[in-house]
Protein backbone atom coordinates (compact mmCIF):
# COMPACT_ATOMS: atom_id res chain seq x y z
CA UNK A 1 0.00 0.00 0.00
CA UNK A 2 1.33 3.54 -0.87
CA UNK A 3 0.56 6.19 2.25
CA UNK A 4 0.05 9.43 0.49
CA UNK A 5 0.43 12.85 2.02
CA UNK A 6 -2.39 14.54 2.99
CA UNK A 7 -3.34 18.04 2.07
CA UNK A 8 -3.12 20.83 4.81
CA UNK A 9 -6.86 21.64 6.28
CA UNK A 10 -6.40 25.40 6.26
CA UNK A 11 -4.11 27.73 4.12
CA UNK A 12 -0.16 27.87 5.02
CA UNK A 13 -0.52 31.31 6.45
CA UNK A 14 -3.97 30.27 8.06
CA UNK A 15 -2.40 30.15 11.73
CA UNK A 16 -0.09 33.26 11.74
CA UNK A 17 1.09 35.40 13.94
CA UNK A 18 1.40 32.31 16.21
CA UNK A 19 2.71 29.85 13.36
CA UNK A 20 4.36 31.42 10.37
CA UNK A 21 3.58 31.04 6.36
CA UNK A 22 6.62 29.83 5.74
CA UNK A 23 7.04 27.19 8.50
CA UNK A 24 4.30 25.58 7.25
CA UNK A 25 4.77 25.32 4.44
CA UNK A 26 8.64 24.06 4.76
CA UNK A 27 7.45 21.68 7.35
CA UNK A 28 4.59 20.23 5.47
CA UNK A 29 5.75 20.07 1.90
CA UNK A 30 9.33 19.67 2.83
CA UNK A 31 9.60 17.92 5.83
CA UNK A 32 6.34 15.35 6.12
CA UNK A 33 6.66 15.17 2.01
CA UNK A 34 9.97 13.41 2.40
CA UNK A 35 8.94 11.44 5.02
CA UNK A 36 5.96 10.10 2.94
CA UNK A 37 8.60 9.43 0.59
CA UNK A 38 10.64 7.60 2.55
CA UNK A 39 8.08 5.99 3.89
CA UNK A 40 7.09 4.74 0.58
CA UNK A 41 10.62 3.64 -0.27
CA UNK A 42 11.58 1.80 2.44
CA UNK A 43 8.69 -0.81 2.66
CA UNK A 44 8.79 -1.56 -0.81
CA UNK A 45 9.41 -5.27 -0.98
CA UNK A 46 8.96 -5.78 2.91
CA UNK A 47 6.07 -6.99 4.94
CA UNK A 48 5.74 -3.47 6.34
CA UNK A 49 3.91 -2.66 2.65
CA UNK A 50 0.96 -4.04 3.39
CA UNK A 51 0.26 -2.46 6.78
CA UNK A 52 -1.23 0.42 8.39
CA UNK A 53 1.05 2.82 9.89
CA UNK A 54 -0.44 2.24 13.01
CA UNK A 55 0.33 -1.69 12.62
CA UNK A 56 4.12 -0.52 11.42
CA UNK A 57 4.60 1.55 14.77
CA UNK A 58 3.14 -1.09 17.06
CA UNK A 59 5.54 -3.50 16.17
CA UNK A 60 8.30 -0.60 15.38
CA UNK A 61 11.67 -2.03 16.79
CA UNK A 62 11.23 -5.48 14.70
CA UNK A 63 11.91 -2.76 11.84
CA UNK A 64 15.07 -0.88 10.52
CA UNK A 65 15.84 2.64 11.49
CA UNK A 66 14.37 4.13 7.54
CA UNK A 67 11.08 2.70 8.13
CA UNK A 68 10.66 3.05 12.29
CA UNK A 69 11.89 7.09 11.63
CA UNK A 70 9.61 7.93 8.11
CA UNK A 71 6.46 5.43 9.98
CA UNK A 72 6.72 7.65 12.86
CA UNK A 73 7.09 10.93 11.19
CA UNK A 74 4.25 10.48 8.86
CA UNK A 75 1.67 9.24 11.57
CA UNK A 76 2.55 12.55 13.83
CA UNK A 77 2.75 14.97 11.02
CA UNK A 78 -0.40 13.71 9.74
CA UNK A 79 -2.25 14.11 13.22
CA UNK A 80 -0.14 17.22 14.01
CA UNK A 81 -1.95 19.19 11.40
CA UNK A 82 -5.44 17.65 12.67
CA UNK A 83 -5.41 19.63 16.02
CA UNK A 84 -4.23 22.91 14.50
CA UNK A 85 -6.92 25.68 13.38
CA UNK A 86 -7.43 29.08 12.48
CA UNK A 87 -10.46 29.30 14.65
CA UNK A 88 -9.47 27.63 17.93
CA UNK A 89 -12.36 26.08 20.20
CA UNK A 90 -11.95 25.07 23.61
CA UNK A 91 -12.23 21.53 25.77
CA UNK A 92 -15.72 20.62 26.22
CA UNK A 93 -17.64 17.22 27.53
CA UNK A 94 -15.88 14.54 28.57
CA UNK A 95 -12.09 15.83 27.73
CA UNK A 96 -12.55 19.03 29.62
CA UNK A 97 -13.97 16.91 32.49
CA UNK A 98 -10.85 14.22 32.37
CA UNK A 99 -8.26 17.52 32.10
CA UNK A 100 -10.04 19.17 35.06
CA UNK A 101 -9.52 15.43 37.40
CA UNK A 102 -6.30 14.86 35.96
CA UNK A 103 -4.55 18.78 35.89
CA UNK A 104 -7.07 20.78 37.70
CA UNK A 105 -7.68 22.86 34.96
CA UNK A 106 -6.78 23.89 30.66
CA UNK A 107 -4.33 26.20 32.04
CA UNK A 108 -2.71 22.98 34.46
CA UNK A 109 -2.81 20.75 31.64
CA UNK A 110 -0.93 23.68 29.52
CA UNK A 111 1.90 24.11 32.20
CA UNK A 112 2.55 20.56 32.45
CA UNK A 113 2.90 20.11 28.96
CA UNK A 114 4.82 23.10 28.21
CA UNK A 115 7.31 21.92 30.74
CA UNK A 116 7.78 18.40 28.97
CA UNK A 117 8.19 19.98 25.77
CA UNK A 118 10.83 21.95 26.95
CA UNK A 119 12.47 19.49 29.19
CA UNK A 120 12.44 17.36 25.76
CA UNK A 121 16.04 17.58 24.74
CA UNK A 122 17.02 17.66 21.50
CA UNK A 123 14.51 16.72 18.53
CA UNK A 124 11.03 15.23 19.46
CA UNK A 125 7.58 15.31 20.72
CA UNK A 126 5.04 16.01 23.67
CA UNK A 127 2.21 14.16 23.71
CA UNK A 128 -1.27 14.06 25.59
CA UNK A 129 -2.26 10.63 25.61
CA UNK A 130 -4.66 8.58 27.06
CA UNK A 131 -3.59 5.68 29.64
CA UNK A 132 -5.51 2.98 31.11
CA UNK A 133 -8.52 5.46 30.81
CA UNK A 134 -6.34 8.14 32.13
CA UNK A 135 -5.06 11.41 31.13
CA UNK A 136 -0.69 11.76 30.66
CA UNK A 137 1.44 13.56 29.56
CA UNK A 138 4.61 12.14 27.73
CA UNK A 139 7.27 13.19 25.46
CA UNK A 140 9.28 10.99 23.15
CA UNK A 141 12.60 11.45 21.18
CA UNK A 142 13.16 12.00 17.25
CA UNK A 143 10.06 10.96 14.96
CA UNK A 144 9.17 8.00 18.15
CA UNK A 145 5.88 8.05 19.46
CA UNK A 146 3.54 6.60 22.52
CA UNK A 147 2.03 4.00 19.70
CA UNK A 148 5.42 2.67 19.33
CA UNK A 149 6.22 -0.52 21.14
CA UNK A 150 9.83 0.85 22.00
CA UNK A 151 7.96 4.13 23.62
CA UNK A 152 9.12 4.88 26.99
CA UNK A 153 5.23 5.51 28.07
CA UNK A 154 2.58 3.82 25.43
CA UNK A 155 -0.83 4.91 25.22
CA UNK A 156 -3.19 6.35 22.38
CA UNK A 157 -1.79 10.54 21.09
CA UNK A 158 -5.16 12.46 21.00
CA UNK A 159 -2.92 15.55 20.83
CA UNK A 160 0.85 15.57 19.34
CA UNK A 161 2.92 19.08 19.39
CA UNK A 162 6.23 18.93 17.09
CA UNK A 163 9.11 20.60 19.16
CA UNK A 164 12.11 20.30 16.22
CA UNK A 165 13.53 23.31 15.52
CA UNK A 166 11.87 22.75 11.72
CA UNK A 167 8.37 23.58 13.56
CA UNK A 168 9.54 26.48 15.32
CA UNK A 169 12.87 27.90 14.09
CA UNK A 170 12.57 30.72 11.31
CA UNK A 171 10.16 32.86 13.99
CA UNK A 172 10.92 31.73 17.44
CA UNK A 173 14.77 30.88 16.87
CA UNK A 174 16.14 29.65 19.81
CA UNK A 175 12.84 30.22 21.92
CA UNK A 176 11.01 26.76 21.87
CA UNK A 177 8.89 28.09 25.10
CA UNK A 178 7.69 31.07 23.73
CA UNK A 179 6.61 28.42 20.92
CA UNK A 180 4.88 26.20 23.11
CA UNK A 181 2.78 29.16 24.91
CA UNK A 182 1.79 30.39 21.62
CA UNK A 183 1.09 27.56 19.81
CA UNK A 184 -2.06 27.01 22.36
CA UNK A 185 -3.68 29.79 20.81
CA UNK A 186 -4.29 27.18 17.77
CA UNK A 187 -5.19 23.84 19.38
CA UNK A 188 -8.79 22.35 17.48
CA UNK A 189 -9.71 21.06 20.55
CA UNK A 190 -12.84 19.72 19.16
CA UNK A 191 -10.58 17.38 17.14
CA UNK A 192 -8.69 16.43 20.63
CA UNK A 193 -12.06 15.46 21.78
CA UNK A 194 -13.35 13.10 19.19
CA UNK A 195 -9.92 11.24 20.02
CA UNK A 196 -10.35 10.90 23.44
CA UNK A 197 -13.95 10.03 23.09
CA UNK A 198 -12.50 7.14 20.62
CA UNK A 199 -9.88 5.75 22.65
CA UNK A 200 -12.04 5.74 25.64
MN1 LIG B 1 7.96 18.28 12.16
Amino acid sequence: MSHLHPALPYAYNALEPHIDAQTMEFHHQKHHGSAVDTLNKSIAGTDAEHKTVEAILAIASTYPAAIRNSAGSHYNHSSFWQVLTPTPTQPAGALAAAIEDSFGSLDGLKEKMNAAGIARFGSGWVWLIVKDGKLEITSSANQDNPLMDTAEVRGTPILGIDIWEHAYYLKYQNRRPEYLTNIWNVINWDEVGRRYEAAM
